[in-house]
Protein backbone atom coordinates (compact mmCIF):
# COMPACT_ATOMS: atom_id res chain seq x y z
CA UNK A 1 0.00 0.00 0.00
CA UNK A 2 1.32 3.18 -0.85
CA UNK A 3 2.15 6.15 2.14
CA UNK A 4 0.30 8.84 3.05
CA UNK A 5 2.98 11.30 1.62
CA UNK A 6 2.87 9.31 -1.65
CA UNK A 7 -0.59 9.76 -2.19
CA UNK A 8 -0.34 13.30 -1.61
CA UNK A 9 2.28 13.92 -3.77
CA UNK A 10 0.10 11.57 -6.32
CA UNK A 11 -2.87 13.92 -6.14
CA UNK A 12 -3.83 15.58 -9.24
CA UNK A 13 -4.67 19.55 -8.29
CA UNK A 14 -6.80 21.30 -10.19
CA UNK A 15 -8.41 24.81 -9.75
CA UNK A 16 -11.82 24.08 -8.03
CA UNK A 17 -14.53 26.34 -6.59
CA UNK A 18 -16.57 25.73 -4.03
CA UNK A 19 -19.75 27.77 -4.24
CA UNK A 20 -21.82 27.19 -1.21
CA UNK A 21 -20.13 26.88 1.84
CA UNK A 22 -21.08 27.74 5.35
CA UNK A 23 -17.69 29.04 7.02
CA UNK A 24 -19.77 31.08 9.42
CA UNK A 25 -20.35 27.56 11.12
CA UNK A 26 -16.88 25.97 10.95
CA UNK A 27 -14.02 26.23 13.65
CA UNK A 28 -10.34 26.28 12.62
CA UNK A 29 -11.00 28.10 9.48
CA UNK A 30 -6.91 28.83 9.29
CA UNK A 31 -6.30 25.18 9.11
CA UNK A 32 -9.38 24.19 6.72
CA UNK A 33 -9.40 26.77 4.97
CA UNK A 34 -5.49 25.81 4.02
CA UNK A 35 -6.48 22.96 3.34
CA UNK A 36 -8.83 23.82 0.55
CA UNK A 37 -6.17 25.88 -1.32
CA UNK A 38 -3.87 22.52 -0.75
CA UNK A 39 -6.73 21.08 -2.56
CA UNK A 40 -6.39 23.15 -5.54
CA UNK A 41 -9.78 25.44 -4.23
CA UNK A 42 -8.91 28.92 -5.65
CA UNK A 43 -12.10 30.54 -4.42
CA UNK A 44 -15.38 29.76 -1.88
CA UNK A 45 -18.68 31.29 -1.73
CA UNK A 46 -19.71 31.36 1.73
CA UNK A 47 -23.04 32.01 2.21
CA UNK A 48 -25.00 33.72 4.75
CA UNK A 49 -28.70 32.14 6.68
CA UNK A 50 -29.28 35.43 8.68
CA UNK A 51 -28.11 38.74 10.52
CA UNK A 52 -25.65 37.24 12.61
CA UNK A 53 -24.19 35.05 10.10
CA UNK A 54 -24.03 37.47 7.67
CA UNK A 55 -21.93 39.19 9.80
CA UNK A 56 -19.67 36.54 10.21
CA UNK A 57 -19.76 35.94 6.72
CA UNK A 58 -18.44 39.27 5.61
CA UNK A 59 -15.71 39.34 8.32
CA UNK A 60 -14.45 36.10 7.21
CA UNK A 61 -14.75 37.13 3.79
CA UNK A 62 -12.76 40.16 4.64
CA UNK A 63 -9.81 38.07 6.38
CA UNK A 64 -9.37 35.97 3.27
CA UNK A 65 -9.50 38.57 0.99
CA UNK A 66 -9.72 37.16 -3.47
CA UNK A 67 -10.48 33.72 -2.00
CA UNK A 68 -13.72 34.14 0.34
CA UNK A 69 -16.59 35.99 -1.11
CA UNK A 70 -19.41 36.46 0.65
CA UNK A 71 -23.00 35.92 -0.09
CA UNK A 72 -25.56 37.72 1.92
CA UNK A 73 -28.70 35.59 2.48
CA UNK A 74 -32.03 34.60 4.72
CA UNK A 75 -32.66 30.91 5.13
CA UNK A 76 -36.03 30.02 5.17
CA UNK A 77 -35.24 27.81 8.15
CA UNK A 78 -34.61 30.77 10.04
CA UNK A 79 -38.11 32.44 9.40
CA UNK A 80 -39.76 30.70 12.09
CA UNK A 81 -37.43 32.42 14.36
CA UNK A 82 -38.85 36.02 12.63
CA UNK A 83 -42.02 37.74 12.80
CA UNK A 84 -42.16 40.67 9.93
CA UNK A 85 -40.68 43.44 11.84
CA UNK A 86 -37.64 41.13 12.02
CA UNK A 87 -37.72 40.24 8.42
CA UNK A 88 -37.67 43.48 7.92
CA UNK A 89 -34.15 44.29 9.68
CA UNK A 90 -32.64 41.71 8.09
CA UNK A 91 -33.98 42.61 4.52
CA UNK A 92 -32.54 46.29 5.38
CA UNK A 93 -28.89 44.53 6.75
CA UNK A 94 -28.50 42.56 3.42
CA UNK A 95 -29.52 45.84 1.03
CA UNK A 96 -27.26 48.18 3.34
CA UNK A 97 -24.25 45.63 2.82
CA UNK A 98 -25.35 44.73 -0.92
CA UNK A 99 -21.92 46.29 -2.55
CA UNK A 100 -19.88 43.86 -0.69
CA UNK A 101 -22.18 40.91 -1.68
CA UNK A 102 -20.70 38.93 -4.69
CA UNK A 103 -24.84 37.67 -4.21
CA UNK A 104 -27.87 36.31 -2.55
CA UNK A 105 -27.69 33.52 -0.31
CA UNK A 106 -28.96 31.30 0.81
CA UNK A 107 -32.27 32.17 0.64
CA UNK A 108 -35.50 30.10 -0.79
CA UNK A 109 -38.16 27.86 0.00
CA UNK A 110 -38.15 24.72 2.00
CA UNK A 111 -41.64 22.75 2.04
CA UNK A 112 -40.55 19.79 5.02
CA UNK A 113 -43.84 19.07 6.88
CA UNK A 114 -41.33 20.29 9.39
CA UNK A 115 -40.41 23.90 8.24
CA UNK A 116 -44.06 24.30 7.44
CA UNK A 117 -44.84 24.05 10.55
CA UNK A 118 -42.92 26.99 11.61
CA UNK A 119 -42.86 29.29 8.40
CA UNK A 120 -46.13 29.28 6.49
CA UNK A 121 -45.56 28.32 2.22
CA UNK A 122 -47.02 32.06 1.73
CA UNK A 123 -44.76 33.52 4.31
CA UNK A 124 -41.30 31.79 2.68
CA UNK A 125 -42.72 32.67 -0.51
CA UNK A 126 -43.42 36.53 0.38
CA UNK A 127 -39.88 36.80 1.66
CA UNK A 128 -38.22 34.86 -0.95
CA UNK A 129 -40.04 37.54 -3.21
CA UNK A 130 -38.33 40.40 -1.53
CA UNK A 131 -35.35 38.85 -1.59
CA UNK A 132 -34.94 37.88 -5.44
CA UNK A 133 -36.53 41.48 -5.67
CA UNK A 134 -33.43 42.89 -4.13
CA UNK A 135 -30.99 41.03 -6.39
CA UNK A 136 -32.80 41.86 -9.09
CA UNK A 137 -32.40 45.70 -8.13
CA UNK A 138 -28.65 44.93 -7.27
CA UNK A 139 -27.93 42.74 -10.54
CA UNK A 140 -26.87 39.60 -7.97
CA UNK A 141 -26.70 36.22 -8.40
CA UNK A 142 -28.78 34.04 -5.99
CA UNK A 143 -27.80 30.82 -4.21
CA UNK A 144 -30.93 29.19 -4.04
CA UNK A 145 -32.22 26.06 -1.50
CA UNK A 146 -35.21 24.58 -3.23
CA UNK A 147 -36.24 21.62 -1.08
CA UNK A 148 -39.45 20.40 -2.04
CA UNK A 149 -40.00 23.21 -3.62
CA UNK A 150 -38.60 23.13 -7.14
CA UNK A 151 -41.56 24.26 -9.17
CA UNK A 152 -42.63 27.19 -6.86
CA UNK A 153 -39.02 28.37 -6.35
CA UNK A 154 -38.33 28.39 -10.04
CA UNK A 155 -41.19 30.47 -10.24
CA UNK A 156 -40.05 33.03 -8.07
CA UNK A 157 -36.88 33.26 -9.85
CA UNK A 158 -38.63 33.81 -12.84
CA UNK A 159 -41.31 36.47 -12.07
CA UNK A 160 -38.83 38.11 -10.30
CA UNK A 161 -36.55 38.76 -13.83
CA UNK A 162 -33.60 37.05 -12.14
CA UNK A 163 -30.82 36.10 -14.76
CA UNK A 164 -28.31 34.27 -12.59
CA UNK A 165 -28.87 31.93 -10.10
CA UNK A 166 -27.57 28.41 -8.66
CA UNK A 167 -30.32 25.94 -6.89
CA UNK A 168 -28.01 24.14 -4.98
CA UNK A 169 -27.72 20.43 -4.51
CA UNK A 170 -30.87 19.55 -6.27
CA UNK A 171 -32.83 16.96 -6.07
CA UNK A 172 -36.12 17.86 -7.66
CA UNK A 173 -38.35 16.47 -10.87
CA UNK A 174 -36.00 16.40 -13.99
CA UNK A 175 -39.01 18.47 -15.68
CA UNK A 176 -38.27 21.38 -13.18
CA UNK A 177 -34.72 21.25 -14.04
CA UNK A 178 -35.59 20.79 -17.70
CA UNK A 179 -37.12 24.32 -17.21
CA UNK A 180 -34.02 25.56 -14.86
CA UNK A 181 -31.99 24.88 -17.73
CA UNK A 182 -33.84 26.59 -20.18
CA UNK A 183 -34.09 29.85 -18.03
CA UNK A 184 -30.48 29.22 -18.27
CA UNK A 185 -29.69 28.61 -14.48
CA UNK A 186 -27.20 26.56 -12.53
CA UNK A 187 -27.28 23.43 -10.51
CA UNK A 188 -24.59 22.20 -7.83
CA UNK A 189 -23.56 19.17 -7.26
CA UNK A 190 -22.36 18.17 -3.22
CA UNK A 191 -20.14 15.25 -2.18
CA UNK A 192 -24.20 13.92 -1.65
CA UNK A 193 -23.43 12.89 -5.63
CA UNK A 194 -21.40 9.81 -4.16
CA UNK A 195 -24.35 8.03 -2.97
CA UNK A 196 -27.65 10.05 -2.88
CA UNK A 197 -30.08 8.43 -6.00
CA UNK A 198 -31.83 12.02 -6.33
CA UNK A 199 -29.27 14.00 -6.62
CA UNK A 200 -26.84 11.86 -8.74
CA UNK A 201 -30.01 11.61 -11.41
CA UNK A 202 -29.96 15.35 -11.31
CA UNK A 203 -26.24 15.92 -11.59
CA UNK A 204 -26.49 13.11 -14.68
CA UNK A 205 -28.98 15.29 -16.69
CA UNK A 206 -27.26 18.17 -15.90
CA UNK A 207 -25.35 19.70 -19.14
CA UNK A 208 -21.92 20.21 -18.38
CA UNK A 209 -22.21 24.13 -19.06
CA UNK A 210 -24.68 24.22 -16.50
CA UNK A 211 -22.77 22.40 -13.85
CA UNK A 212 -21.19 23.83 -10.18
CA UNK A 213 -19.46 21.84 -7.85
CA UNK A 214 -19.76 22.72 -4.23
CA UNK A 215 -19.99 21.33 -0.52
CA UNK A 216 -22.55 23.04 1.66
CA UNK A 217 -19.98 22.43 5.00
CA UNK A 218 -19.99 22.31 7.63
CA UNK A 219 -23.48 19.46 6.38
CA UNK A 220 -22.70 15.67 7.48
CA UNK A 221 -22.33 13.61 4.82
CA UNK A 222 -22.24 10.09 3.76
CA UNK A 223 -24.26 6.06 3.88
CA UNK A 224 -23.46 4.74 7.63
CA UNK A 225 -20.37 6.14 8.78
CA UNK A 226 -20.64 10.00 8.40
CA UNK A 227 -18.60 12.68 8.34
CA UNK A 228 -18.57 16.84 8.90
CA UNK A 229 -17.56 18.16 5.71
CA UNK A 230 -15.28 20.96 4.74
CA UNK A 231 -14.56 22.95 1.82
CA UNK A 232 -11.69 20.53 0.78
CA UNK A 233 -14.47 17.66 0.36
CA UNK A 234 -14.89 19.27 -2.66
CA UNK A 235 -12.59 17.13 -4.65
CA UNK A 236 -15.93 14.21 -3.40
CA UNK A 237 -18.20 16.30 -4.93
CA UNK A 238 -15.39 16.53 -8.74
CA UNK A 239 -15.11 13.10 -8.39
CA UNK A 240 -18.74 11.86 -8.26
CA UNK A 241 -19.35 14.21 -10.61
CA UNK A 242 -16.92 12.68 -13.18
CA UNK A 243 -17.87 9.30 -12.49
CA UNK A 244 -21.39 10.21 -12.82
CA UNK A 245 -20.69 11.61 -16.40
CA UNK A 246 -18.12 9.19 -17.57
CA UNK A 247 -15.10 12.04 -18.34
CA UNK A 248 -12.07 12.80 -16.28
CA UNK A 249 -12.13 14.68 -13.57
CA UNK A 250 -9.67 17.37 -15.12
CA UNK A 251 -12.80 18.39 -17.54
CA UNK A 252 -15.27 18.27 -14.69
CA UNK A 253 -12.97 20.98 -12.95
CA UNK A 254 -12.35 22.92 -16.26
CA UNK A 255 -16.19 23.25 -16.86
CA UNK A 256 -17.16 23.69 -13.41
CA UNK A 257 -14.54 26.18 -12.56
CA UNK A 258 -15.05 28.61 -15.82
CA UNK A 259 -19.00 28.09 -15.13
CA UNK A 260 -18.61 29.71 -11.41
CA UNK A 261 -16.65 32.40 -12.87
CA UNK A 262 -19.05 32.99 -15.28
CA UNK A 263 -22.61 33.10 -12.31
CA UNK A 264 -20.16 35.13 -9.85
CA UNK A 265 -18.42 36.96 -11.82
CA UNK A 266 -15.07 36.06 -10.33
CA UNK A 267 -13.02 36.71 -13.41
CA UNK A 268 -10.67 39.90 -12.30
CA UNK A 269 -11.11 38.73 -8.69
CA UNK A 270 -9.62 35.85 -7.75
CA UNK A 271 -6.24 35.88 -6.25
CA UNK A 272 -4.84 33.68 -9.22
CA UNK A 273 -1.48 34.46 -11.92
CA UNK A 274 -4.25 35.50 -14.57
CA UNK A 275 -6.49 37.49 -12.51
CA UNK A 276 -6.00 40.97 -11.11
CA UNK A 277 -6.67 41.13 -7.16
CA UNK A 278 -9.13 43.86 -5.62
CA UNK A 279 -8.79 45.24 -2.47
CA UNK A 280 -11.04 44.36 0.32
CA UNK A 281 -14.31 46.45 0.94
CA UNK A 282 -14.83 48.04 4.58
CA UNK A 283 -17.10 46.31 6.39
CA UNK A 284 -20.35 48.26 7.07
CA UNK A 285 -22.69 47.16 9.74
CA UNK A 286 -25.78 49.04 11.52
ZN1 LIG B 1 -26.53 25.71 2.53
Amino acid sequence: MPSKHALKSNLKLYSLIDTHAHLDELQNLDSILDNARERGIVAIIAVGSDYRSNIKTLEISQKYPSFVFPALGLHPWQLGELNSSQVNSELEFIEQNITQAIAIGEIGLDYDKRVVKRASKEFQKEVLARLLELARKYNKPVSLHTRYAWRDGLQLVQDAGIAKAVFHWFTGFSSVLTDIMNGGYYVSATPAAEYHEEHRRAVKETPMDKLLLETDCPVYYGRGTKYQSAPGDITRSLGAVAQLKRIDEAAVAEHTTRNAIELFSLENVIASPHCHCKPPLSLRTK
